[in-house]
């Protein structure tokens, strides 16, 4: 990707223009690391672009931007721009095409607002991103107040980078945050979740968690966020006992572990969660306290919480409630114990009965169905019946009792 982003580059600058790579590749190279994707920024106006280039297709017209399709690569070039009205404290309502140095003091954070020259090996550093990287700072380019009043997204970004990157952010950035935290209401819930997904998917959440609170911005992220306040230093030590491979998920059911299922739902609707999400959160926050005493899980429990797609985050959860008030792992090893002496065939395993085999014992249609159909599958699962005989004896059973 880096081949195909130099090669836009030398194209550019071949034919006359100025042309660098541009925002996050260039922090990442700065920092040491592989980036992960590859901006080009120029001095060339779209049509030039096209023009230059063999394939390309304008992606954000309004804003400058044309993507190219290199070796296999999709590499973002936009022109140097300049953003005119933000009104609704996201967007600009219009951009302006002009040079180098203002397109990075439109960016948002100094570590951010860097380019690079690949082909004379350059930085260009109009913000002194170079300066906060080494002092591992975040700091908004400018005025922080004006920044963040321009577009509110920008207080998740601070959040998210500073996690990321494990860097102070800047006082005066920091306390413009604190000013403009109840703006953040006005934030599509999309453009929330999103934000939020990546800050708590990533080993520095808990950092970002304890800055959300700081900042005063955790209140805003959705209606009834003002209720994990009291509980915030408890969902830190959660957080902060997680392994580094956890995703949104888990994250949500640790700050929501109080909430009622109805009021979970809220939250998931305010978030605009993916109903896969949305299920498994409230599965978790359900089924947490199930394996506070493991031992006392009947086998058929057992099995049916570990059937479902989610088991291993709610084992996961254990262990880190555990950790996070300082009590033995006891009953996490019980549990994982208790897991590995099931065959994994023998978690969900084909019913003994089925509907057929009710309704040749003459039971009409009916909720009667289900119950006895549950019951007997539970037993089943609990090795209370082996086989078929014995599990048409307990359907018998239950039928004429159920009479
Ligand atoms: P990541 O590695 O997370 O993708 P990134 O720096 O590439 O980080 P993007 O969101 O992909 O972040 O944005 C690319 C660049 O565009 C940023 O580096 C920054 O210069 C600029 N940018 C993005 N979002 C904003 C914003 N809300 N305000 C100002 N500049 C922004
Ligand atoms: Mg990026």
């Amino acid at each position: 990707m880096e081949e195909a982003a130099l090669t836009v580059v030398r194209a550019l600058q071949e034919a006359g223009h100025i042309a660098y790579f541009a925002g996050g590749c260039v922090r990442d190279m700065v920092m040491g690391q592989t980036p992960t994707d590859y901006d080009v920024a120029t001095s060339a106006q779209p049509d030039q672009v096209s023009a230059i280039l063999r394939r390309t297709r304008k992606v954000g017209a309004k804003f400058g931007v044309v993507l190219a399709r290199i070796s296999g690569h999709d590499i973002e070039i936009a022109t140097f721009r300049r953003d005119l009205d933000y009104q609704d404290g996201r967007r600009p309502s219009a951009v302006e095409f002009t040079d180098a140095r203002e397109d990075a003091i439109r960016r948002d954070f100094t570590i951010n607002g860097m380019f690079y020259d690949p082909i004379r090996r350059e930085l260009v550093d109009f913000v002194g991103g170079r300066a906060d990287i080494e002092a591992r700072i975040i700091r908004a380019i400018g005025d922080p107040h004006r920044r963040f009043a321009e577009d509110h997204l920008r207080l998740l970004r601070a959040i998210r980078f500073a996690a990321r990157f494990d860097y102070r952010i800047d006082p005066d950035t920091w306390s413009a945050m604190q000013r403009h935290a109840p703006q953040l209401v006005k934030i599509s819930p999309e453009r929330i979740r999103e934000e939020l997904d990546m800050m708590l998917s990533h080993r520095g959440r808990a950092r970002a968690f304890r800055d959300l609170r700081d900042s005063g911005v955790l209140r805003y992220l959705w209606p009834t966020a003002e209720r994990l306040l009291p509980r915030a230093d408890e969902i830190l030590a959660l957080l902060s006992a997680l392994p580094e491979d956890t995703g949104l998920e888990l994250c949500l059911a640790i700050m929501l572990l109080d909430y009622h299922d109805a009021d979970v739902g809220e939250v998931c609707d305010a978030l605009r969660c993916s109903n896969d999400t949305r299920r498994e959160i409230t599965w978790l926050i359900q089924h947490a306290p199930a394996l506070d005493d493991p031992d006392r899980l009947t086998l058929a429990d057992l099995k049916l919480l570990m059937a479902d797609r989610a088991f291993d985050r709610l084992v996961t959860l254990l262990a880190a409630r555990l950790t996070a008030t300082g009590q033995p792992m006891t009953a996490h090893q019980v549990l994982t114990a208790r897991i590995r002496a099931i065959d994994p065939a023998e978690v969900s395993p084909p019913p003994l009965l089925s509907g057929r085999d009710l309704s040749e014992l003459g039971v009409p249609p009916g909720p009667l169905y289900k119950k006895v159909l549950d019951r007997v599958y539970y037993a089943q699962l609990n090795r209370d019946v082996a086989d078929r005989e014995s599990a048409l004896r307990m359907a018998r059973e239950l039928i004429a009792s159920a009479i």
